[in-house]
């Protein structure tokens, strides 16, 4: 969420209004404004709820689909322990303190208490999480089958329908809010939890089948609509400056599902000009701007861009991921620093107590896999792993409560929120990441699987009979298994992902004959076989130490052990359990203590910015993977940084041995 926003909620700061931006019509070039009118003709008139009967639309062919997440299921392991521990947690919440806010905005009486953090009833981001709720209980419904979670949010819906003013407003706080946002006087983000509850809806129509949902969106976005309407361009654009989440994605998903042009043009009129202007002439201005306010605004992009093929969506997006992961992630793939984007390439000068915003790693994550659609490149899924790793796993405890930032102060320590009186932005992105880790595991073509990630699951390809298991240790175990339980009914090529990191080669066997095949890091390498019941495929792939370093201070550098970011151990030195878990952390803190330095005595291996300072010991029960440093000075005992949950630690060191 918006910096100076949370720190006015803990700290009582001001909020930071932008100024005016001109506006421009949407389309850039005619070309695109030919394109922009073709995706907007042949769209069917105004349609109503009772006849959602058209196919969605769908302009744009994906060049690889994801399979449905009713068709993949985790297997044992620690990715479904992470399932299982949001499962716990969302059971935790009882429906009647969700609604809270949302009965008193409604005038309806309730004699539940409120829950606290950012629920609390006198924060202006009430109801957020309730969105999230219903985000998260239908991806889970969607992961697992569970139909209790499903019969939990369908009641959650039913009593939500009833706050429903019938203008279709639906919110846990009054519309004075939307009055202040219309004078431009200071309010935390309206419509940032208002694109929480509306794509909680959808999701309950999407991954449940709950029709009332929908009904309860269209109504939602109608009122948005409306609202929207009744500004001048210029006035909304200034709108706009206040976070508003994914208005336009949900606006576009809405248009996908009924056909009615009137929510592919809201979706529309939720681009932020100020920041898809620069981005489509493939500048990066993300310099002083708020991270996680704008990525979903570019998962609303491509969206428009694969309902509506409007190309200048596609560019849009493909240039602002290539800025990002190109220059303004850490090695851990997380972004953002104090909430905030910086100069390109600032890592060293960065490393800061409230870098890698939660929220930022699950959106990042989900436009990649949007984009692998629509171009099935390796670069998408080096990325969702690394990212996955190192920020998503390892921002969980072992409790299921989940993180805000992922600290990159040397020194400093993780905190997770509690139970009932946190209720972060992050706690929300969070509840639905940990509901979907069986999602992008795998897509597929007309002639192929695309196996994108080492995670044990089954996929039940039910249109071709195919049935695949993947079982593997990874990545405390370098080998992957799949087995083949049913043979598809036609040909079908395994497509495995050879990542980035897997420079030592790939090893691969089919029923125990070892097999050649080209597989160069960062590619698919094709298995093409007759396959049958039984076949079983093991690929090796070896993890190698590599290093990173900072592009703004080549000697600051971090060591990765595969796809995992390793992290120096420092100690439990004035750590409390109030410390861990709070509902605030040492975000403003200027605790903390240098970078830890390597001194590397070895002449021939201190010869290279490159020189490896790190080797591999034996491991431990709670830590099978176990690194130390080399060289002179104190030896730094490192771990993965995943594993990291009560400790202090640091990310990056200071590598002496670098001129
Ligand atoms: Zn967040």
């Amino acid at each position: 969420m918006d910096q100076n926003l949370t720190r006015r909620h803990f700290l009582g700061g001001a909020v930071a209004i932008g100024t005016a931006t001109i506006f421009l019509p949407t389309p850039a070039s005619a070309t695109q404004a030919a394109a922009s009118q073709a995706a907007r003709d042949g769209s069917p008139p105004d349609s109503a709820i009772a006849t959602l009967t058209h196919a969605p639309v769908a302009k744009v062919q994906w060049k690889a689909v994801p399979f449905a997440m009713t068709e993949v299921r985790l297997l044992p392991s620690f990715w479904k322990d992470m399932m299982e521990l949001d499962r716990s947690y969302l059971y935790s919440l009882p429906n009647d303190r969700l609604a809270y806010n949302f009965r008193v905005t409604a005038g309806i009486p309730t004699d539940a208490d409120p829950l606290g953090g950012w629920e609390a009833p006198d924060c202006e981001l009430r109801g957020h999480y309730v969105g999230h709720y219903l985000s998260s209980a239908a991806l889970l419904h969607a992961s697992t089958g569970d139909g209790s979670i499903k019969a939990k949010a369908d009641d959650l819906v039913a009593i939500l329908a009833q706050c429903q003013a019938a203008d279709g407003y639906l919110s846990a706080y009054p519309t004075t809010f939307y009055d202040r946002l219309r004078k431009h006087e200071k309010v935390w983000a309206p419509f940032y939890t208002y694109h929480k509850v509306l794509a909680g809806m959808i999701d309950m129509y999407e991954h449940t089948g709950n029709k009332h949902a929908l009904e309860i969106a269209l109504k939602m976005a109608d009122w948005a609509d409306a609202y929207s309407r009744s500004f001048a361009p210029d006035d909304w654009q200034r709108v706009l400056l206040t976070e508003h989440g994914g208005m336009n994605e949900a606006s576009f998903n809405l248009y996908a599902i009924t056909s009615n042009p009137k929510y592919r043009d809201l979706g529309y009129r939720f681009e932020h000009k100020k920041i898809f202007d620069p981005l489509a002439a493939n500048e990066d201005r993300l310099d002083g701007n708020h991270a996680n306010t704008n990525i979903p605004k570019v998962i609303g992009a491509i969206r428009g861009y694969e309902i509506t093929g409007d190309p200048r969506y596609l560019t849009i997006a493909q240039n602002f991921y290539r800025i990002v992961t190109d220059h303004h992630v850490y090695c851990t793939g997380g972004t953002s620093n104090g909430e905030m984007w910086h100069k390109a390439d600032a890592i060293a000068t960065q490393l800061g107590p409230a870098a890698e915003e939660c929220c930022c790693s699950y959106n990042m994550l989900k436009l990649s896999r949007h984009l692998f659609g629509q171009g099935p490149d390796t670069k998408y899924f080096d990325y969702y792993e690394r990212v996955l790793f190192n920020v998503r796993y390892g921002t969980q405890d072992r409790n299921g409560m989940l993180m805000y930032y992922v600290s990159l102060k040397p020194g400093l320590y993780k905190t997770f929120g509690t139970q009932f009186d946190s209720f972060w932005c992050c706690t929300g992105t969070g509840s639905e990441e940990y509901a979907k880790l069986n999602d992008s595991v795998y897509f597929h073509d007309a002639d192929a699987v695309y196996v994108n990630l080492f995670i044990p699951s089954k996929l039940d390809w039910k249109e071709r009979g195919l049935q695949l298991r993947q079982t593997t240790k990874f990545p405390n175990e370098e080998r992957v298994t799949f087995t083949i339980d049913a043979a598809p009914s036609m040909p079908t090529a395994l497509k495995v992902r050879v990542p980035y990191w897997a420079t030592q080669g790939v090893t691969v066997n089919i029923n125990g004959k070892p097999l050649t095949v080209d597989a160069a890091p960062s590619t698919y390498f094709t298995l093409n076989h007759d396959w049958k019941e039984g076949d079983v495929i093991t690929i090796d792939l070896p993890m190698t130490l590599h290093i990173e370093q900072a592009p703004d201070d080549k000697q600051v550098q971090a060591a990765m052990y595969g796809p995992l970011v390793l992290a120096v151990r420092q100690g439990f030195e004035g750590l409390t359990n109030s410390m861990i878990y709070g509902d605030s952390g040492p975000w403003e803190s200027d605790e903390g203590y240098p970078l830890p330095t390597v001194k590397l005595h070895d002449a021939a291996s201190k010869s290279g910015a490159d020189a490896m300072w790190v080797e591999r010991v034996e491991g431990s029960r709670d830590y099978p993977l176990q690194f130390r440093t080399k060289g002179q000075g104190p030896i730094h005992t490192l771990v993965p940084l995943n594993l990291i949950l009560d400790e202090r630690y640091s990310v990056y060191v200071r590598n002496e041995g670098v001129a």
